[in-house]
């Protein structure tokens, strides 16, 4: 059964739809299954793996606000073993239509609920906001993955997340836990970064991973390649610390690390 797991933070420009996407490779460069669930109406994850606009027509608002099915919104991808159900613009309404739509906030989670049993993880890529869409995620989760970008508020941010996680947890959805929390876009040199890091790390310990993703120019090249960094340059620092964390996950899982078996 997959493991599901919302990456979310309210902020914008953090690295959440890059920690989506370019997890979500490495995991598939381990063996494992991996659905993406573009809950974004920017469509990032989506434009960034090259979904053809005609594939993005059957995607996550036909899914919530028509009931498609989630097999039926599937796209495949470039990367063996992920699929990823796209987003386009009519997401950006779904916000206020879900409004008044039965079980608003358990669309998703009823519709992941269908397929969890072919896929090993399915990440959902949230939207910069703590709205409805955010909230069927996290409904739809068993954990949270925060991508979190070492700078001044970066902590102040973190908090309000924490306490609607926990209300979410108090109310609709008493599994969800903290999966962890990934210091993205990170830069040794700046003695800011090193510092709001120690911070994040005295505060919530184990939670934050060890491996950091690096600031590194061709993570931010590939998505206008329509490819994870992974399938752009697999030997660049944000490849490999994305393979780094995607083993640190699957050990804290179960104790065994998979074997990247992609060529690049
Ligand atoms: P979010 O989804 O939280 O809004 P993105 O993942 O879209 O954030 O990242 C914001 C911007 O930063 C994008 O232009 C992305 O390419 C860039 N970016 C993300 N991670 C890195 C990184 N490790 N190195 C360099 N640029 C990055
Ligand atoms: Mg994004």
């Amino acid at each position: 059964m997959a493991r599901v797991i919302a990456v979310a933070n309210q902020k914008g420009g953090v690295g959440k739809t890059t920690t989506t996407v370019n997890l979500a490779t490495a995991l598939a460069a381990c063996g494992k299954r991996v659905l993406i669930v573009d809950m974004d109406p920017q469509g990032n994850a989506s434009t960034g793996l090259g979904v053809s606009a005609e594939k993005r027509s059957q995607g996550v608002y036909q899914v919530l606000i028509q009931g498609l099915a989630l097999d039926e919104a599937e796209s495949t991808t470039l990367v063996p073993g992920m699929d990823i159900i796209p987003s386009g613009v009519e997401l950006s309404g779904a916000e206020l239509e879900l409004i008044s739509v039965d079980n608003r906030e358990y669309r998703m989670r009823d519709a992941i609920d269908r397929v969890r049993g072919r896929y090993d993880f399915i990440l959902i890529d949230c939207p910069p906001a703590l709205g409805l869409l955010t909230l069927n995620a996290l409904v739809a989760a068993d954990a949270v993955l925060v991508p979190l970008q070492a700078e001044f508020y970066a902590l102040e941010g973190l908090s309000h997340l924490m306490r609607t996680i926990d209300r979410v947890q108090r109310g609709l959805n008493p599994k969800l836990s903290l999966q962890g929390v990934v210091l993205t876009m990170f830069d040794r040199r700046n003695n800011l970064c090193e510092m709001v890091a120690a911070d994040v790390r005295g505060h919530l310990g184990d939670a934050v991973y060890q491996t950091v993703i690096p600031r590194n120019v061709r993570v931010s090249e590939a998505p206008s390649h329509g490819k994870p960094v992974l399938l752009y340059d697999m030997r660049c620092a944000g490849s490999q610390a994305y393979i780094r964390l995607a083993r640190e996950i699957l050990q804290r899982e179960d104790g065994l690390a998979g074997q990247p078996a992609m060529a690049s």
